[in-house]
């Protein structure tokens, strides 16, 4: 018999690649999504064959899934910061209750369990690079602490689980990712970079762009995630890539890249924005033998075309 996957978030641009990677290793795949900030059209190649199935569900509310599972990814959440500040209460569920709901449904099929979490746990870190080990800087009552402490409860949930109930669980601390199915308009810098700078508009830049941030690609990021679940490590394990650059650098880089005649306009720097970001990866180095392949420029020359599709059809 086949093995057979979770994967919740499933429509959306992360979700979706773990569709297609576990399904292209022979598993069963179902996955389960609101389509709030995903899309059908990310999965549609999957949609009827053979394998496969899709799950029109909100996880923050009971899940009914028939037959054994080997393995939940938990994915489903907001990820972009303009996603959650327009879904705030949405952000706190699925965070929260959805983390419960995905753990309960683990422990009631026996199932290995993975959540999604993410680098913002470090919130403004006062250290750098962040490693698994610092306990991060996060404001609580700020706007993005519906995101940061969704997570941050989320990562006590999964604990609770293994270490109360004996559930299997990986925990990866996801750092800025990038690739094919980011939505144009979701508000994160690098999809509204290629926009503007494709449509020769100005970048915007908030702040004066001395922020940094580690940009991945997404095959590598699933490469990992695909190492972390086959491994039997417990604890948190970030992946990113470490190639560090500031944001406005990033505007200039993307400008060159897209060979734009954009000019930068600079903007207001919203309220708890990371002064900086960058991932130590020494323990998925040793743990997972695992690094980044592709570095930045080969990784946006490889999106590029994917957004100038995008621009025509919605730009
Ligand atoms: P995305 O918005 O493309 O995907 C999230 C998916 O979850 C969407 O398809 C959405 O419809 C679904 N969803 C949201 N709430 C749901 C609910 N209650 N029930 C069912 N489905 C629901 O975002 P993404 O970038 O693919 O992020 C996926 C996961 O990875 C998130 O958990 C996010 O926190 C995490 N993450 C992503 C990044 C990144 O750089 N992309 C970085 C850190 C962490
Ligand atoms: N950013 C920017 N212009 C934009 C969108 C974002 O300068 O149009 C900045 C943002 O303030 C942050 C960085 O780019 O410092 C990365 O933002 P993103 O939303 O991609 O991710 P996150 O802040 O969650 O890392």
């Amino acid at each position: 018999m086949n093995k057979r996957v979770l994967i919740t978030g499933g429509a959306g641009f992360l979700g979706s690649h773990l569709c297609d990677r576990y399904h292209s290793e022979g598993w069963d795949v179902i996955c389960m999504d609101n389509l709030i900030t995903g899309a059908k059209s990310n999965i549609a190649h999957l949609i009827g064959g053979e394998r496969f199935s899709f799950i029109k569900h909100d996880v923050t509310n009971y899940i009914d899934v028939d037959g054994s599972l080997d393995l939940i990814l938990h994915f489903a959440s907001p990820a972009s910061p303009i996603d959650y500040l327009e879904m705030p209460i949405q952000t706190l569920k699925v965070g929260s209750l959805g983390t419960h709901k995905t753990l309960g449904l683990a422990r009631a099929k026996n199932a290995k369990f993975l959540l999604a979490s993410t680098s913002e746990v470090y919130g403004d870190p006062m250290e750098h690079p962040q490693k698994e080990s610092y306990w991060g800087n996060v404001n609580p009552t700020g706007l993005r602490g519906v995101y940061d402490e969704a997570k941050r409860f989320a990562e006590a949930m999964t604990m609770a689980y293994h270490r109360y109930h004996g559930i299997d669980t990986r925990i990866v601390r996801i750092f800025n990712t990038y690739g094919t199915r980011m939505r144009l308009k979701d508000g994160r810098a690098l999809p509204t970079f290629f926009r503007q700078a494709l449509t020769n508009e100005p970048i915007t830049v908030f702040g004066d762009g001395s922020q940094t941030r580690s940009f991945t690609y997404v095959d590598d990021l699933i490469e990992g995630i695909f190492r972390l679940v086959e491994s039997d490590e417990n604890e948190p394990v970030n992946l990113g890539n470490p190639e560090e650059i500031s944001i406005l650098e990033f505007a200039q880089e993307i400008i060159k890249i897209t060979g734009s005649k954009s000019d930068i306009s600079f903007e207001e720097l919203p309220a708890d924005d990371p002064q900086v970001r960058q991932p130590d990866i020494s323990r998925a180095k040793s743990i997972l033998n695992w690094e980044p392949r592709t570095n930045r420029k080969e990784g946006l020359i490889k999106t590029m075309d994917y957004f100038k599709d995008q621009v025509l059809k919605n730009g």
